[in-house]
């Protein structure tokens, strides 16, 4: 057994190496850095162990000694541990010391190389760190030391002599004191500098000027970490090489408020836009055991959420314990989830609303009917199927409660430009929880369908924009339509 060492990248999940991909898949252990491209755990094993060694709370690093101490129980268990760091290992990212470490205690390990935010940041600029003719020669340097300090590791003067293109890593907030430390050195006030925020991510930002102006232009611009800046002639090629588009939601915040596990798909894609994700989760799923019945009575096995689809076959043995009745799913949604677990819903009416299917089942003589679906629901299905003769039975297969939002979440999805809701037990538990005067005037409601809209009005929140197609791929496009 091994322990791997493994850069993810700087952000942009395709920039990832097949061999991160690879070991990640295979981990036991992952003990995974803040920095991290968004998704990049999606291959993980459903088992594996997933630590965040990057974050305790607000800001606060989990201590490198922790870290070090995990590692080394992990790979003395002899369990696959990955130590997955954002770009490159061993750019400033510790690995070094964690190679040593390791090393030391005679444990074998892998180091996986990873694309450094150094060169990439840069790249997505349309910034070549070295250009024949302009730029020979690239050096590495850590923002992080105070140039105060007396101690400190740089060599300013040095630096200011090199002769060639400085990428300074961290530091975005000493960037006056960087500057004026290049130019008492020698550099001239007029060299072309570039600042480049989250370089590969969709919202990445860059803010260019010169050693005498960047400090004031970035902090105007409101620059923040994680951010990389290159001082030299070739920071200028940023306008003529520039090819990176930012994603049509760059610079807006959207609050995310259903359940945390369904959550990340569609953070995902909202963030793949360039959207700002606030992860606010108002209600959690609740399963409850459920046993499924014999199925050769029925006539029909309606399933009325993607939740209710997951939880059905987990009731399962697997897809084969379906066999038997036509099966409905209430909208393209929930025949999703059910394809992804290998069943085919032979009828899916195009809008995912109840009325919808009793409409596309009118035609149907049905006699015994099986909902799989939340233990409260509305009633319009059942109802209107027993209007019709059926006898209607419900497998209640999960329950939706409430997630109290912690202090952060609430003040965050209430700053949010855009706050989304994909159920009315979404919006009844988020207003209970953030209080219905908080929302500001300005603030965008969004709304994946009519009967999460008819809860909003009823907590006294106007809907601005209501999907067409009710699925999150669907609220996606109403709120692209709108933010154009
Ligand atoms: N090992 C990493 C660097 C870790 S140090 C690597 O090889 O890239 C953390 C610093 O890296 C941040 O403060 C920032 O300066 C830089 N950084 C990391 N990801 C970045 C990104 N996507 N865009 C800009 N800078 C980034």
């Amino acid at each position: 057994m091994t322990a791997y060492l493994v850069g993810a990248g700087p952000g942009d999940a395709g920039l990832m190496t097949a061999r991160s991909l690879e070991l990640i898949a295979r981990a036991d252990v992952i003990l995974y850095d803040k920095l991290i491209p968004d998704g990049a755990l999606a291959g993980a094993r459903a088992d594996a162990e997933l630590v965040d060694v990057g974050k305790i709370g607000a800001g606060a690093q989990v201590p490198q000694e922790t870290t070090n101490e995990l590692l080394l129980r992990h790979a003395r268990a002899g369990r696959e541990v990955v130590r997955l760091k954002g770009g490159d290992p061993f750019v400033f990212g510790r690995g070094g010391e964690e190679a040593q470490l390791l090393r030391a205690n005679a444990l074998d390990f892998e180091i996986v190389p990873g694309v450094t935010a150094g060169v990439a940041a840069p790249a997505y600029a349309g910034i070549p760190v070295t250009q024949r003719g302009v730029s020979a020669a690239v050096a590495f340097v850590t923002g992080h030391e105070d140039p105060a300090k007396p101690d400190t590791l740089i060599d300013w003067p040095a630096l200011a002599a090199f002769p060639g293109t400085l990428v300074f890593y961290m530091g975005v907030r000493s960037l006056e004191r960087i500057a004026s430390e290049l130019v008492a050195g020698g550099r001239a006030a007029g060299e072309p500098v570039a600042v480049v925020q989250r370089g590969t991510f969709a919202d990445q930002r860059t803010v260019s000027g010169t050693l005498a102006d960047i400090a004031a232009r970035a902090s105007e611009a409101g620059v923040r970490a994680p951010a990389i800046t290159v001082v030299g002639d070739v920071a200028a090629l940023h306008e003529e090489i520039a090819w990176f588009a930012a994603g049509p939601l760059a610079g807006r915040s959207v609050a995310v408020t259903r359940a945390r596990a369904q959550a990340s798909p569609l953070a995902a894609r909202l963030r793949a836009l360039g959207a700002t994700v606030v992860e606010a989760p108002a209600i959690r799923i609740e399963p409850i055991d459920a046993t499924l019945p014999d199925l050769s009575g029925f006539d029909l096995l309606c399933v009325t959420s993607p939740n209710g689809a997951r939880r059905l076959l987990e009731c399962c043995r697997d897809a084969r314990d379906l066999h038997g009745p036509p099966i409905a799913a209430i909208g393209p949604g929930t025949a999703d989830a059910l394809r992804e677990r290998g069943v085919v819903a032979d009828i899916v009416p195009e809008r995912a609303v109840a009325e919808s299917l009793v409409d596309a089942l009118a035609e149907r003589p049905l006699h015994r009917v099986l909902i799989a679906r939340a233990e409260r629901a509305r009633e319009t299905l059942p109802d209107a199927l027993r209007a019709r003769g059926a006898e209607v039975e419900i497998m209640a297969l999960y329950r939706t409660v409430a997630e109290p939002l912690d202090e952060r979440a609430r003040e965050e999805a209430l700053g949010a430009d855009y706050l989304t809701f994909t159920s009315a037990s979404a919006v009844g538990f988020f207003v209970e929880s953030a209080g219905r005067d908080a929302l500001r005037p300005d603030q965008r409601v969004v709304s994946i369908g009519p009967i999460t809209s008819d809860a909003l009005r009823e907590h006294g929140l106007h809907p601005h924009i209501e999907a067409t197609e009710h699925t999150p791929d669907g609220l996606v496009a109403a709120l692209l339509a709108a933010a154009r």
